[in-house]
């Protein structure tokens, strides 16, 4: 794959990186991401914030290869400690890593005033959606686009935040399954939740026969799945 070429799923993240953004890329394992923005010059500049050794001198690595180091700067930081307010950065892409883990990155960002809550966040977790968009929820941020996708038979999503003057406020069904996924109701959608239920049918069957006290668990894994069969109900 050459330099300027992506991924499927981090193209979809890359269309959504307005032009001529000032990029921080967070976990930015090779700096694949800004590398290509910038060869593709959708962008000019970057900060490629990795907090391992190794990926960041991959990353470095791949920024020199490509004669790029006057456009992109690698930080070896954690999180949104590679991001100061001076950089004026309006656009954030954390991508290849837990919900969890990116609703922290982004909390601390916050306490530590790394954010200024004008920039675009574009947010691509594995797991863990729920909580990423009950954190973005609570914050203020209003979704402003969602992606499903497949790639190398893994499932993804991408959710697009910001700050806007009228926050939008969500229903807990669309914290768990993203508020235009739940419109759009893709095939890929589908049978993610429906491999979704499955599984939470084999949790409640445990659950209900383990000897602790795990009533309120139980609550919750019933709701969620009388949530997704409503959903895959009303889209036969
Ligand atoms: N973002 C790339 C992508 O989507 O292909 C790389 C994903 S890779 C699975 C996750 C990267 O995030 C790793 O290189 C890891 O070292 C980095 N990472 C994890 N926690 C981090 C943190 N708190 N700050 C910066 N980088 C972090």
């Amino acid at each position: 794959m050459n330099a300027n070429e992506l991924s499927p799923r981090l193209q979809i993240v890359a269309n959504y990186v307005p032009q001529d953004a000032r990029l921080a890329d967070i976990g930015s394992d090779h700096a694949y991401l800004p590398v290509a923005l910038v060869l593709n010059k959708k962008i000019q500049y970057a900060i490629a914030g990795e907090v391992v050794q190794g990926p960041y001198e991959a990353a470095q690595r791949q920024v020199a290869k490509n004669g790029l180091d006057q456009s992109i700067e690698v930080r070896l930081a954690d999180g949104l400690e590679a991001v100061f307010l001076k950089d004026h950065i309006n656009a954030i892409t954390i991508c290849g890593m837990g919900g969890v883990l990116i609703r922290d990155i982004l909390a601390r960002g916050k306490h530590l005033q790394r954010l200024s809550g004008t920039e675009k966040l574009i947010l691509q977790p594995n797991v863990g959606e729920k909580q990423l968009r009950k954190w973005l929820a609570a914050e203020g941020y209003t979704i402003t686009a969602e992606e499903i996708l497949e790639d190398h038979r893994k499932v993804y999503e991408v959710i697009v935040a910001e700050k806007l003057e009228d926050p939008v406020e969500y229903a807990p069904q669309e914290l768990l399954f993203g508020p235009f996924l739940l419109n759009e109701r893709s095939e890929i959608f589908l049978e993610k939740w429906q491999r979704q239920l499955t599984k939470l049918e084999k949790v409640r069957a445990n659950l209900a026969r383990s000897d602790q006290q795990l009533t309120e668990k139980i609550k919750q894994v019933e709701q969620e799945i009388q949530w997704i069969q409503e959903v895959l109900h009303e889209s036969k």
